[in-house]
């Protein structure tokens, strides 16, 4: 086994300790950590000198459990210092990390952009405004449900115009992103900074736009930031999770604006486009799977493409570690649980969401997006307590599915539905039969 297989093991044991732990000990703990050998019945991980006790201490654990899932087999850990590794091995070079970095980090291009029926809209859509920016197609407005590659498509673009016009300015930023700076400038009293920045690029990019919405003095400061750039025949792509029309309250001036150029829609993929997508994404792993397997991988992912990395990590770990080949059989097997815990976090996810929405009367659009009414935000901190106490999602990624910056959100909600059971014991009953039903 090689150095670089030893990392991505580490990498794919880091992200399931995110899920637990907030990043910052994630990054102080274990990220020094490296897997210095494996076999079939332990794995050996060195630590900084003056982490080892405090790792071993509170951590060996939950370590022994990671590791043991990742790698598929119930393992034995032996945790030894950096020092002792030194003894081991001394060689590790530069060029490993590089290829590492390269795979776990794919270059979105249009070169590896998978186009079929479903998406050949806006894939030739954005190949034209990439080869001809600001002269066609202005603005550029993407838009589908999550995971069917707008992103990609986004940044498909910024990398073919850096390579045909490398003096352009181009800005790639999130709705989110957009947001927070404009309300930092504007509280710093520095709004010309802000301006000066958005309004003088070639090329301005906003994904995930729908953010924007329901905030006065954001769409205000974008509807003249838009202005600006199309005045001066810059180019401007968006792309958002529904069609302009369908933003709820998003102004009006701004959804006519939208419109006014070109508007592609992503549709789900079908089956022949998943495994056609899925055997690209299996080549950039470093996988040549054969058809059969593809197409299981196919069938069980058909709503977010994005699952598929999950996937074939799951697949890569445990061929790695098994030596085994992958044929069908194994990759089922491995592959069933896989499904099994995405499918249940998913359903469990959804049923949160919708027990907030009834018993609110308020929908997950509005959650998600910053609303000042009462409803709305005791509907959030449901979804959210619930949603924290029935997965295995860590605070960030549960204040992200609710577009928001950083974990300190989910610990407020949990404090609000707290005090609240804690106040009402009617609502604490109906919380926890919620709860215990889907445990059930
Ligand atoms: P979105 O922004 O629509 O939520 P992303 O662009 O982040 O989705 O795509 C999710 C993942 O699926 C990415 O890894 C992306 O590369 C991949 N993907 C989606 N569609 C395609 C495609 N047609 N060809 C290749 N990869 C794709
Ligand atoms: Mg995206």
């Amino acid at each position: 086994m090689t150095d670089n297989e030893f990392k991505q093991i580490k990498e794919f044991v880091l992200e399931e300790l995110k899920k637990i732990y907030p990043a910052p000990s994630v990054r102080l703990w274990f990220e020094p950590m490296r897997v210095v050998a494996l076999d079939g019945t332990s794995v050996t991980v060195s630590i900084p000198q003056n982490k080892k006790a405090f790792v071993e201490a509170q951590y060996y654990d939950i370590l022994k459990l990671k590791f043991s899932e990742i790698i598929g087999i119930n393992t034995e850990l032996k945790l030894i210092t950096d020092e002792e590794e030194a003894e081991l091995k001394p060689e590790f070079t530069e060029e490993v990390d590089s290829a590492y970095k390269t795979r776990f980090n794919p270059e979105y291009t249009f070169e590896n952009f998978v186009v079929g029926k479903s998406n050949q809209l806006a894939q030739s859509a954005a190949l034209a405004v990439a080869n001809h920016p600001a002269e066609l197609n202005n603005p550029l407005f993407l838009y589908g449900p999550s995971g069917l590659g707008k992103t990609h498509l986004l940044f498909s673009i910024v990398n073919q115009i850096r390579k045909n016009h490398p003096e352009y300015n181009i800005l790639y930023v999130t709705g989110e992103e957009f947001t927070n700076e404009l309300i930092e400038s504007l509280s710093l009293k520095k709004p010309m900074v802000f301006r000066e920045k958005y309004r003088n690029v070639d090329v301005l990019l906003v994904d995930d736009i729908q953010f924007i919405a329901g905030k006065m003095s954001v769409q205000e400061e974008f509807f003249h930031t838009f202005d600006t750039l199309f005045k001066m025949n810059k180019q401007i792509i968006l792309a958002s999770d529904c069609a302009p029309k369908d933003i709820n309250n998003l102004e009006d001036r701004l959804k006519s604006r939208f419109v006014m150029g070109l508007v592609a829609d992503i549709q789900p993929p079908d089956l022949e486009l998943r495994v056609a997508i899925f055997k690209r994404k299996s080549m950039d792993f470093g996988y040549d799977l054969d058809m059969e397997i593809l197409y299981y991988l196919a069938k069980n992912i058909t709503t977010n493409i994005r699952q598929i990395e999950g996937a074939l990590k799951k697949l890569k770990a445990h061929t790695l570690i098994t030596g085994e080949a992958c044929d069908f059989n194994v990759a089922k097997e491995v592959l069933n649980d896989f499904f099994a815990n995405a499918k249940s976090e998913e359903s469990v996810i959804e049923k949160a969401f919708e027990f907030a929405e009834k018993r609110y009367g308020v929908t997950r659009d509005d959650m998600k997006r910053a609303r000042r009414n009462a409803e709305i935000i005791a509907a959030r901190h449901l979804a959210i307590y619930l949603i924290r106490k029935t997965t295995n999602l860590s605070q960030n990624s549960i204040a992200k599915l609710f577009n928001k910056k950083d974990h300190t959100t989910v610990i407020n909600s949990i404090g609000f539905i707290e005090r609240k059971m804690k106040n009402e014991p009617k609502f604490e009953r109906e919380v926890q039969s919620f709860i215990s039903d889907l445990r059930a």
